[in-house]
């Protein structure tokens, strides 16, 4: 018989309630999972950071059931403008949701969404989070972390709790206590934010651009409904004073405004970093969001990147809580660092190319772009520019070469719109929920994972597929059928009735005692 753990605090100790803090602990409150959130601010940070966020959190926002509120503070965008300094716009991205079944690009007021997340998070019964509590170290012994924290009034407790996991930001405290090195650079250039709150939407600049003027690059955004982001660039050497005194700032808005009243709600310079933490996880402790990462804003991953951190440790914790084996924990830095890397490399290119302050540089950029557009090569880019959502180690079955080859197993699984029982049009995430689900159109198969214990959709007998994605998916992958694990990632997938037996026997072997029981 297995030992029974520890009676501690709670299941998870998440150490930083900023967006990733946040959104983990309510994945974690809606998979029961007792958890005690703690942050040293007296209260959340009320000063917007990121501005977008892509369909990828979307989706992820979905499943958190926070989708609708989300949106309804958000502006969508469906274009990146890129504006050279001579001639005329060119479109740099065209952000498109439709694997993800959302929006591909929406701009947001970070202090906004928090607040929904932590409200969603709240009425949570196994979720408690606390502002006004610094955590000063900690130790892990026998299956538990003894944290040690302080609240406002100096008074210190310990908590106890079968794992930890450090949300805490780029100066991560935990990271630091565990000593684990933080490599990477700082991007050469400082940049000034200025966030306005506008009477209207700006007329001139309706959706993100991108402005090459090498004497002074600027980025220009519409954020939530009502909210606007300036960021000009600041050059070597240049003495950042003057550039936020508020007269200054007026002049640099004048030109760009022409009925909208205007009023600044911060201006700020911020030097970027891009850092990868050399480890994410030490026992039973792991980084996540700009903890473990740090990326420029260019490619608006910051955030996004934690955001799927906390899906992919949200239902790895609940398996390990649950008698999955711990080493499935390792999963979370194979999958998600690669990725980040990505991302990262995205973001520096793009922030390469947008600042750069040599104009022939910048009339080479320009005359590629202008190239790119008038050839129509760009148009494949434009949607496509983002690394996809596909993982290659990690917690996945093992798999033909050809289906690995195809990044078919450890891809995300596309999100379209199926129909009911009850014959209502739904997303299919809408359908798997969030638990171990089979999809095919083979009624063997589909009995095959019931007699497994897996939980199976058939086509024609549990849902409807009237725009045929998922039967033209599953034929263009020559595949019968996929095994989708709780965040929508291909786990496996076969042509064949027979390869199901060692697909759900090798996830009896990754899961332990937390096998799905159907
Ligand atoms: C100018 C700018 C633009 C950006 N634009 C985008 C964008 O468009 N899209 C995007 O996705 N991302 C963007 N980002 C990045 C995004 O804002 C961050 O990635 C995100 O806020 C990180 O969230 P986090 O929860 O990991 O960390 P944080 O938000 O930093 O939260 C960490 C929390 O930990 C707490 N904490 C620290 N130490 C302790 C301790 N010892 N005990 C307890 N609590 C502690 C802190 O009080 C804080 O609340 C942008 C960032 C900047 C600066």
């Amino acid at each position: 018989m297995a030992a029974e753990p520890p009676v501690t605090d709670c299941d998870v100790l998440i150490c930083g309630l900023g967006p990733v803090g946040d959104l983990l602990a309510l994945l974690l409150g809606q998979r029961g999972v007792s958890v005690v959130g703690i942050d040293a601010a007296p209260e959340p940070y009320e000063l917007p950071r990121a501005a977008v966020v892509d369909d990828e959190v979307l989706r992820i926002y979905q499943w958190a059931g926070i989708l609708d509120q989300i949106l309804a503070e958000s502006q969508v965008q469906d274009e990146v403008s890129f504006v050279p300094r001579h001639g005329r716009r060119l479109t740099l991205m065209e952000p498109d949701g439709t694997l993800q079944g959302q929006h591909g690009l929406v701009s947001i007021h970070q202090p906004t969404m928090e607040q929904t997340m932590i409200e969603a998070a709240r009425k949570q019964s196994t979720v408690d989070l606390r502002w006004g509590v610094r955590l000063l170290d900690f130790r892990q012994e026998n299956e538990l972390v003894r944290a040690r924290v302080e609240d406002e009034s100096g008074e210190q407790r310990e908590l106890t709790a079968r794992w930890m996991v450090g949300a805490d930001g780029g100066t991560s405290w935990v990271r630091q206590l565990l000593g684990i090195e933080f490599s990477g650079s700082t991007f050469r250039q400082r940049w000034l934010v200025v966030d306005v709150a506008l009477d209207r939407p700006l007329d001139r600049v309706k959706h993100p651009h991108f402005f090459g003027d090498p004497e002074r690059p600027v980025v220009c955004l519409p954020m939530s409904p009502g909210r606007h982001r300036w960021e000009w660039m600041v050059h070597p050497g240049e003495d950042v004073e003057p550039m936020i005194d508020p007269e200054s700032i007026r002049r640099r808005l004048e030109p760009w405004l022409g009925e909208e009243t205007a009023e600044v709600e911060r201006a700020v310079v911020y030097t970027f970093h891009h850092r990868v933490a050399e480890r994410w996880r030490e026992g039973r402790v792991l980084l996540a969001g700009d903890a473990a990462h740090l990326t420029p804003p260019f490619a608006g991953q910051g955030f996004s990147s934690g955001a799927r951190d906390a899906t992919n440790l949200a239902w790895k914790l609940e398996a390990v809580l649950s008698g999955a084996p711990a080493a499935l924990m390792d999963s979370y830095e194979a999958e998600r660092r690669p990725h980040v890397e990505a991302m990262i490399r995205l973001a520096v290119t793009m922030g390469k190319f947008i600042q750069t302050s040599n104009s022939r540089v910048a009339v080479g950029r320009d005359l590629l772009l202008r190239t790119l557009e008038v050839t129509g090569i760009n148009h494949w880019g434009r949607q496509r520019v983002k690394p996809l959502p596909a993982y290659g180690d990690g917690a996945f079955a093992e798999t033909p070469a050809g289906l690995v080859f195809k990044r078919i197993v450890g891809s995300q699984f596309p999100q379209p719109e199926v129909v009911d029982t009850k014959g209502c049009r739904i997303k299919l995430d809408g359908l798997t929920g969030l638990d171990w689900t089979a999809l095919t159109s083979e009624p063997e198969v589909a009995d095959a994972f019931g007699s497994q214990g897996i939980r199976s959709l058939l086509a024609g007998r549990d849902f409807e597929d009237p725009d045929k994605t998922i039967s033209d998916w599953l034929i263009d992958h020559e595949s019968a059928w996929v095994l989708l694990r709780p965040d929508q990632f291909i786990y496996a997938c076969g042509a064949t009735l027979e390869e199901v037996k060692p697909a759900t026997d090798q996830l009896r072997r990754d899961l332990g005692r937390a096998f799905p029981t159907g």
